[in-house]
């Protein structure tokens, strides 16, 4: 199956630098069964898309949920298909958290998406006081079921708090959280929190891990790098 090394830039090198960050990638030796994707902000969506393809694939980090209209300064799903998008990252806990988004809206952006022949990345993932009272498992899987998936997505586990962290779960709590997930929901799922070039061979290894999405260390062109080198062929 195929390994999905994903890159959110968040709201960074929206400059210069990301554009050669953009030339950087697009030199880049992938392997077969490596899938990159690249998620921009959405202003360098267009710049990325001529500038990666066709090896690497564009991801959104975001989408409306509406098809279209009087909703200023939403992005929809047909003009992120148009910039060249193929991946959309949805729920990231970034907007869960500081947008209020909750599981009516996702599951509207989900759809949004997958009707316009893209592949929702739909992220989830437990805070340090959910995992506490109820354990990290339950916590996901309800999170996930609130968005009643169908059709085809992505799953990407992320503990909160790992994100931007430094922390990343423990392999043993990672394996065996996915296992489940994929077992449950039959998707692929990737593994999300403070990954870089250090982690990512043990992590990357695991069975039940179908790739990574990758924050901080997919700004830096060298850890970016050497996480998709360390992807097992
Ligand atoms: C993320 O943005 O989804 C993420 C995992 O960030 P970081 O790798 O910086 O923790």
């Amino acid at each position: 199956m195929e390994k999905y090394i994903v890159g959110n830039w968040k709201m960074n090198l929206g400059d210069g630098r990301g554009l050669s960050l953009l030339k950087h990638l697009a030199t880049l030796k992938i392997f077969p069964g490596v899938r990159v994707v690249v998620c921009p902000p959405a202003l360098l969506l267009r710049e990325a898309h001529h500038t990666l393809s066709p090896g690497l694939a564009l991801g959104a980090q975001d989408v409306s949920a509406h098809p279209g209209g009087a909703f200023t300064g939403e992005i929809s799903a047909a003009m992120l298909k148009a910039a060249g998008c193929q991946y959309v990252l949805v729920g990231h806990s970034e907007r869960r958290l500081y947008h209020g988004e909750g599981e009516a809206l996702l599951r509207e952006k989900v759809r949004q998406v997958q009707s316009h022949g893209m592949t929702p990345i739909v992220c989830v993932g437990e805070t340090l006081e959910e995992k506490k009272q109820g354990g990290a498992l339950p916590f996901v899987t309800a999170q996930i079921r609130a968005l009643a998936l169908s059709g085809s997505y992505l799953l990407a586990y992320e503990p909160r708090w790992a994100i931007g962290t430094g922390l990343t779960a423990g392999l043993h709590d990672i394996q065996d959280i996915q296992s489940v997930l994929k077992e449950q929901f039959g998707a692929p799922v990737l593994y999300g929190g403070s990954v870089n070039a250090e982690n990512a061979p043990d992590i990357l290894a695991l069975p039940a891990v179908d790739g990574v999405l990758v924050g901080g260390a997919s700004l830096d062109i060298e850890a970016f790098s050497k996480i998709i080198e360390s992807t097992p062929k």
